[in-house]
């Protein structure tokens, strides 16, 4: 007997016969005597949908008003999963974030969460309810519905786990685990057995979006092992957690990332303070800037590139040419046909070569690189990207095949 969290994505629940399946999973991880907290995204493309309604009314809307937009997606599934379980003869309660606890920061589209107050939930289980919990949506101090992006129900998910010290966490999606590189794009990926939070925190920030990397930066935080499996086919899939049983991979996976934009200042004044002076006003404005290189220009002047996700560069840019009016002769070049490709590995920390051998895959492939980025375990390179699936299979391939 224990107590279960289960998440379902999207494409699990897409359709009535799908929710018939997730239901027939949850009632019977329930019948071998545990009590089942599930967690499910809004139906197939339903947020898309309503991103893509919103913005047809009005594309500047109120990040406030897209956030309750957006939080209906998750509304319809959680009632319909709950009238599921009903079907299937058990009892279920389906709860709103708000309903479930969540309390969350102000910042609309983008809130993290604070805090999950579970009594709603610990008494419904207490009635042995299965209780159904809308992801990717909390209320903050204002009383105002919030999103936590995309991708936030996986985030949902671990934070009830935390809150009500569940014994597994897991998440149920289209594929069987955690392979090391999207099985989608690369069919001879290999499915992991065990990654540690820190490997998959990497794999996720850098692009592999079967977790989203907000939810296993809480999973590690509060120690909740996840289990990512596949609704679909039922066998084990794979455990995220502290450490592995299995020698460290050198490479346990390769990541691809087109949400990128490049930004190229030309130019500027070679004297100190120019770097603290832009970053610090992106920073203000709460945009991320990722890889950056200085490299020395002519006449007294250096360049600076940089990176930022696509979506923010526009007002990444309009902050930069405003500071460069201060700073006459410089010219900004923003380039959005870039991909950032990533390998991951704990393993890289103690082999050389690790690199040289993600450049040769590159090279052999006539992938030319534009930027490089390295941590202890990662390496990224900013590429075109028209050339990201096949640098992806090309380092793959040198690493696994
Ligand atoms: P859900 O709707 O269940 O949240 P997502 O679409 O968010 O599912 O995530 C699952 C998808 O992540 C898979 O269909 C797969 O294409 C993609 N993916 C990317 N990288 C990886 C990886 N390394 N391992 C597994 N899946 C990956
Ligand atoms: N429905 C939301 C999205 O599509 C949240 C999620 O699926 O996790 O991003
Ligand atoms: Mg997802």
């Amino acid at each position: 007997m224990g107590l279960i969290v289960q998440k379902f994505g999207g494409s699990s629940v897409a359709n009535a016969e799908r929710v018939m399946n997730v239901a027939r999973i949850v009632t019977d991880t329930y019948k071998q005597g545990n009590d089942v907290v599930v967690v499910v995204s809004a139906q197939g493309d339903t947020t898309d949908d309503l991103i893509a309604k919103g913005r047809e009314i009005n594309p500047k809307g109120s990040k406030r008003e897209m956030d309750m937009l957006m939080s209906a997606g998750e509304q319809i599934s959680i009632s319909l999963l709950a009238m599921a379980i009903e079907s299937l003869g058990f009892h279920a309660v389906s709860l709103l974030g708000w309903q479930a606890g969540f309390e969350t920061s102000s910042v609309y589209g983008a809130a993290r969460i604070k805090r999950v107050n579970a009594d709603r939930i610990k008494t419904e289980i207490g009635q042995r309810k299965i209780v159904v919990v809308a992801g990717f949506q909390g209320l903050n101090r204002y009383d105002d519905i919030t999103t936590f992006g995309r991708g936030g129900s996986d985030t949902s998910a671990v934070a009830i786990a935390a809150a009500i010290n569940a014994d597994r966490c897991q998440i149920f999606t289209d594929v069987e685990g955690v392979y090391t590189a999207d099985p989608r794009k690369i069919p001879n990926a290999v499915k992991l057995e065990e990654i540690t939070y820190d490997e998959m925190l990497e794999l996720a920030t850098l692009g592999a979006q079967v977790l989203n990397n907000r939810s296993v930066e809480m999973a590690k935080k509060y120690n909740v092992e996840m289990e990512v499996l596949s609704s679909l086919v039922r066998k084990p899939g794979t455990i995220v957690k502290e450490a592995v049983k299995v020698e460290k991979m050198l490479i346990s996976g390769v990541a691809k990332d087109t949400n990128v934009s490049r930004i190229s200042v030309i130019g500027v004044a070679d004297e100190p303070g120019i770097a603290f002076k832009m970053f610090s006003r992106l920073a203000a404005k709460n945009i991320n800037v990722d890889i950056i290189l200085q490299s020395v220009g002519r006449d007294q002047t250096k360049d600076i590139s940089f990176t930022v996700a696509r979506d923010s560069c526009e007002e990444a840019v309009a902050i930069i040419k405003q500071f460069m009016d201060s700073v006459s002769g410089s010219e900004i070049v923003v380039d959005n046909t870039v991909a950032k490709v990533s390998i991951v590995g704990a393993g890289m920390e103690s082999h050389a070569g690790v690199a040289a051998k993600m450049f040769e895959a590159l090279y052999s492939a006539a992938v030319n690189i534009q930027m490089i980025a390295t941590s202890e375990i990662k390496i990224s390179v900013l590429i075109e990207e028209s050339y990201a699936d096949k640098a992806v299979a090309a380092i793959h391939g040198a690493f696994f095949d």
